[in-house]
């Protein structure tokens, strides 16, 4: 018999697979198994990428031998298995890393790929005419609902720690238990969905009739416009016919309000892969998919890489979304990645935004997706009015306007609820002395440190650096410092002295730290009552609150003159997104909008002509600079503690891409990060920009290995970022 040689792909930072030898000759080897193997000093755990037949490698003596194998077959069925070596591709990532993006971390780190089980109960007589106790009947009351059996753990979620009432049942031989694979409960009661209007009808139609191909679809429609409705029904389909959901959400605190209104909708086995969810959870959610077991998969970006056999629709929320791009190690976009898998299992992919990307929108241009549009709000409530705000106008304090002031005190004095935006935390960015100039900033970055008085610090918010609040000028001693600007912890401050008797809600990363904080601020935004809410965008995505009547932003002109070439793209589906947050439910709502540019070109076109026309005209704009989404971009960067290193390695890597004898790829820098010093290392950055797709691909494949054995590799940090969201 022919010796086999393992191939496997290793979480290390090679761009390589490696070989390996089998300690058994008894297993039937397979693609995709994990196995541990030794690795110089320590041992990795690894996937199996391909077999060999030992007489095709000469040198097979010096090959060392797996330590074991952990599973009987493939962890991840031929299409994850392509799927991760296409990241790997197109994303120029070493293989052993996608795995480990692609593969939860209980099942990366080799522990056993099985269901687990947890204890049911369930009724086994019927019922009898015995007088039991309030608890037991309790108990059983409940069991008869659920007559396949319900989870301990259900149990007393619902009736209170109740084991001896149990084992007295189980004495009576009313019930008993048994072992069962723990998984959702499925709601045998679903509320009666409501009857679409026909744009929805339409909608749905086009992407039922096309469910057996690949064929993606933007679903445009303004905040309100039902696509939820859309998304429930299309899945209450799919699930009648067999098949999988998976339904991708942006990464914001609360998903539960998107994910309940599927629960109380469907009878369906629905799992939910976000970030709260623990490591021992998110390995049975990705087992539950892989054996088919649940319906609906519910989940932020990485959820895209579930395994699904019988996959049948992808659905994208809030499509444009920037937390769908994974910002280190393997940056992949799960959009991206999605749309891939979509035509691989030829199946529809529906992406769904009342501010759709300019990606997703030059693909409707080029015919490439179906646009389904949604454009009257289903309730019947009308889309508020945008109002601009001179901010060099009369303020009343923290950079409130007087005329937005007047506007809050009308909307409490009326009960309702005043939304603010700031898309700042802490108190104040600016620390300054007045006598001698002096500032506040971060030792370790080209950045300032944000004032938090309550916490009383200096906090750097790019490296984390902490120090106490100085009370004098640390250069001349001067006791009169001062601030500038405002975050939200100011503005809290501000409208509390304000309204004393109105209670302030502040929604940021500080306030929400702790687990449930955010949770908890949402019901009590819920329970009603005149209220005064100050976030940052944390606050501006898919809450649905009804009391909210007035939106205001204060910080707007941040946008607008941001060097990120997507930040007018952004400001302009942030301020579409917060408009849709006030007069949701049946009162009218306003928004204010501050800023310093009333005048700018950008707000005529966004408040007279609204958003599908601003994107055109941004969209129209990169066209001509070939910038994304019509032209291809790639950003390699680097960093390292020596200030003059990141550019010289980047410059070796840019001579490099010069021997190349083609004309289609500009090769443009390096050039020193805009921020160039981060957490105690200087940044710099590559860009190639290309009107095709395939040469700067091509480009990047020729020169890999080259990059990798430049010496200078070993001194600094570098990356690929293929299709970058910022240049920043
Ligand atoms: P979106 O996801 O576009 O923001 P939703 O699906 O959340 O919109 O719908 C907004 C509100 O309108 C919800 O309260 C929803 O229950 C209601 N709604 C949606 N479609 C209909 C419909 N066809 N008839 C009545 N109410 C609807
Ligand atoms: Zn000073
Ligand atoms: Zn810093």
């Amino acid at each position: 018999m022919k010796l086999t040689i393992l191939q496997i792909a290793l979480p290390c930072p090679l761009r390589l697979s490696f070989d390996y030898l089998p300690n058994n000759a008894e297993i039937t080897w397979q693609i995709g198994m994990r196995v541990k193997v030794p690795f110089g000093s320590r041992e990795l755990i690894g996937v199996i990428v391909n077999l060999k037949k030992a007489n095709e490698e000469p040198n097979t003596a010096k090959l060392k031998t797996i330590i074991e194998a952990f599973d009987q077959q493939a962890i991840l069925s031929s299409d994850l298995l392509s799927l991760t070596q296409w990241l790997s591709d197109y994303y120029h990532h070493p293989i052993g890393d996608c795995y480990q993006t692609v593969l939860p971390k209980k099942i990366r780190l080799g522990e056993t790929a099985e269901l687990e089980t947890e204890t049911y109960w369930q009724l086994i007589t019927p019922l009898l005419d015995i007088k039991l106790g309030k608890k037991q009947q309790a108990l059983i009351t409940l069991l008869n609902e659920y007559s396949e059996g319900l989870s301990q753990k259900f149990i007393y979620q619902q009736l209170g720690q109740c084991r001896t009432s149990l084992l007295g049942l189980e004495d009576k031989k009313i019930i008993s238990s048994f072992q069962h694979i723990r998984q959702p409960l499925i709601n045998h009661n679903p509320i009666e969905h409501c009857q679409l209007n026909e744009e929805q009808l339409t909608a749905v139609e086009n992407v039922w009739q096309s469910r057996n191909d690949f064929s993606p679809y933007l679903l445009q429609g303004i905040t309100g416009s039902g696509k939820t409705e859309v998304y429930m029904q299309l899945a209450e389909k799919m699930v009648a016919a067999g098949k999988q959901i998976l339904i991708l959400i942006p990464e914001i605190g609360l998903t539960t309000q998107f994910v309940e209104r599927f629960k109380q909708r469907l009878a369906a086995r629905i799992v939910v892969l976000n970030s709260a969810v623990s490591d021992g959870e998110r390995k049975q959610a990705w087992l539950l998919a892989k054996s088919g077991l649940a319906d609906i998969v519910i989940g932020t970006r990485s959820a895209v890489f579930t395994p699904l056999p019988n996959l049948g629709l992808i659905i994208i929320d809030e499509e444009h979304d920037a937390s769908y791009k994974q910002q280190d190690g393997l940056r992949y976009h799960a959009r991206n990645v999605a749309l891939i898998r979509a035509q691989r299992a030829k199946i529809p992919i529906l992406m769904g935004s009342a501010t759709p990307s300019l990606e997703s929108l030059y693909n409707v241009e080029q015919l490439r997706y179906q646009l389904l549009i949604l454009n009257q709000r289903a309730t019947g409530a009308s889309i508020p009015k945008i109002k601009l705000i001179d901010s060099r106008g009369p303020s009343a304090n923290s950079g409130i306007s007087t005329v937005l002031y007047e506007a809050i005190k009308t909307q409490l004095s009326a009960g309702n609820q005043v939304l603010l935006f700031i898309n700042r935390r802490g108190f104040a960015p600016v620390l300054m002395c007045h006598d001698c100039g002096w500032q506040a900033t971060c030792s370790h970055c080209d950045a300032r440190m944000i004032m938090h008085q309550r916490r009383n610090i200096l906090c750097c918010h790019h490296c984390g650096l902490i120090q106490r609040l100085v009370e004098k000028c640390p250069t001349c001693q001067a006791t009169d410092l001062k601030t500038y600007g405002a975050g939200t912890e100011q503005i809290e401050h501000t409208l509390q002295a304000y309204f004393p008797d109105t209670p302030v809600l502040r929604i940021d990363r500080d306030s929400t730290q702790k687990v449930n904080a955010f949770a908890d601020i949402v019901n009590k935004i819920r329970q009603g009552g005149a209220k005064i809410l100050v976030g940052t965008q944390m606050l501006a995505k898919g809450h649905d609150f009804h009391d909210v009547t007035l939106v205001g932003v204060l910080d707007a002109d941040q946008g607008l003159f941001s060097a990120d070439f997507r930040s007018t793209e952004s400001l302009a589906q942030l301020i579409i997104q917060v408009t849709g947050r006030a007069g949701r439910g049946g009162k009218k709502g306003e928004v204010f909008i501050q800023t310093s540019q009333p005048q700018h070109e950008f707000w005529q076109d966004l408040l007279k002509h609204g958003y599908p026309y601003t994107a055109k005209k941004i969209l129209a704009e990169r066209k001509i600079m070939a910038m994304p989404p019509t032209g291809s971009l790639c950003v390699i960067r680097a960093e390292s503690q020596d200030e003059s290193l990141a550019m010289k390695f980047l410059s070796d890597v840019s001579a490099l891409f010069h021997q190349a004898t083609q004309q289609e790829v500009i090769v443009m820098g390096p050039v020193p990060a805009i921020m160039e010093k981060r957490a105690g290392r200087y940044r710099a950055q590559l860009l190639l920009l290309s009107q095709q797709r395939k040469p700067l691909h091509q480009l990047l494949d020729h020169f890999m290995q080259a990059i990798g054995a430049l010496k200078l590799t070993r001194k600094v940090r570098w990356s690929i970022d293929i299709d970058p969201l910022d240049l920043l």
